[in-house]
């Protein structure tokens, strides 16, 4: 297949990539575009087959559901049979924004599209060049993350193009996404309230808009059945051996310098390591937070640090890892997804 490729961020491009985008959907194809958490893969939510070609592209388990996006959050029933209460309250809140609200299916989706869910995630994303694409589709686009499966989300252009060259009909770029995590996952139509996968919206913030607690239902323990399809699979994994360092900053600085001054010993010949708050380690391969108190510039750095470790050949990798609340938490799941080691100091 040849990719037809375009930079929304070119004003020229601009109008011809949208256009380009929509046809290829209403084709029956494949596009690769940007959001404000990573880049998606898209086909059209309402054809079974297109579907399929997103599955067979990234190499995705078929029982693991796609969300739906919709350009406006007015266009919810286009994927969503009805709307309840709490559910209403979050569109409400949160949408255009970084969150996937679970819905009784509209029945022109697919069960393709759902594994055979009775549900669907629905989002509505909250840049322009999103909306721009799925409004000139004109129907709901089914999208995962645009990354072979098991990669860490794509959230540069680099990254799309590295793993969706000759897989989609067209890839639309527009720079860096600005949360860099994907959305924040939540079911409020089963009973219990709860995230199904954190991100940028957090748990505090959907309870006081529902007005009821939030479980966390994303640490799958043990034998216990996922809650949703998605949680059972292992993610963002890069080729290095990930080691995730939680605890106070300096002695996770200071626990990183003396496991990388024997790192050849353990067999490892080329160590990364990413640090913040001030930190700073004597590391070959080394990436600095700018930002050290800020959980946003964490979140948005690393799928392009574990990404990075895959072009640079690095074959372990010490991320710290920050406990807390909001977006450290999706930091932490994420990190968590990634990590042959946990360190808890
Ligand atoms: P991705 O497309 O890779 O961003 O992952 C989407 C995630 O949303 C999957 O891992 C699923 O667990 C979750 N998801 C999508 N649709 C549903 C649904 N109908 N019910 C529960 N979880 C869902
Ligand atoms: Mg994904």
């Amino acid at each position: 297949m040849k990719t037809k490729v375009y930079d929304l961020l070119n004003s020229a491009e601009y109008d011809s990539g949208i256009h380009e985008g929509s046809a290829a959907i209403r084709r029956g194809g494949i596009v690769v575009f940007p959001t404000e958490t990573v880049y998606g893969l898209g086909a059209d939510a309402y054809n079974a087959q297109a579907a399929a070609k997103v599955f067979a592209a990234k190499g995705r388990p078929d029982d693991n559901p796609l969300i739906v996006h919709i350009a406006r959050p007015e266009d919810i029933f286009l994927a969503a049979e009805s709307v309840p209460v709490d559910a209403e309250k979050l569109i409400k809140a949160f949408m255009p924004g970084p969150i996937s609200v679970i819905l009784p299916k509209n029945r022109r989706i697919p069960d393709e599209v759902t594994a055979g869910l009775p549900t669907v995630a629905v989002r509505c994303p909250s840049r322009r060049e999103a909306s721009d694409f799925i409004a000139a589709c004109g129907v709901p686009i089914a999208a995962p993350s645009a990354n072979i499966s098991h990669k860490p989300s794509p959230t540069m252009p680099e990254h799309v193009l590295t793993d969706m060259m000759d897989r989609a009909d067209v890839i639309l770029t527009a720079g860096r996404c600005s949360v860099g995590l994907e959305s924040t996952v939540v079911d409020v139509i089963s009973g219990k309230a709860c995230i199904l996968r954190p991100g940028a919206i957090s748990a505090e913030m959907i309870s006081e808009v529902i007005g009821r607690k939030v479980e966390n239902s994303y640490e799958v323990k043990g034998e216990e059945a996922p809650k949703a399809p998605g949680m059972k699979y292992a993610h963002y994994k890069p080729k290095a051996h990930v080691v995730a360092v939680h605890g106070d900053p300096a002695k996770a600085a200071e626990y990183i310098a003396v496991r990388l001054s024997g790192i050849a010993e353990e067999g490892y010949r080329n160590p990364a390591c990413a640090v913040f708050r001030g930190q700073d380690v004597d590391c070959r391969n080394k990436w600095l937070y700018n930002a050290p108190s800020d959980a946003d510039e964490a979140a948005n750095r690393l799928f392009e640090y574990l990404r990075a470790c895959d072009t640079k050949d690095i074959d372990i990798i010490f991320v710290m890892c920050e406990d807390g609340a909001g977006l450290w938490e999706a930091y932490a799941n994420r990190l968590h997804k990634a990590a042959d080691e946990m360190i808890y100091l």
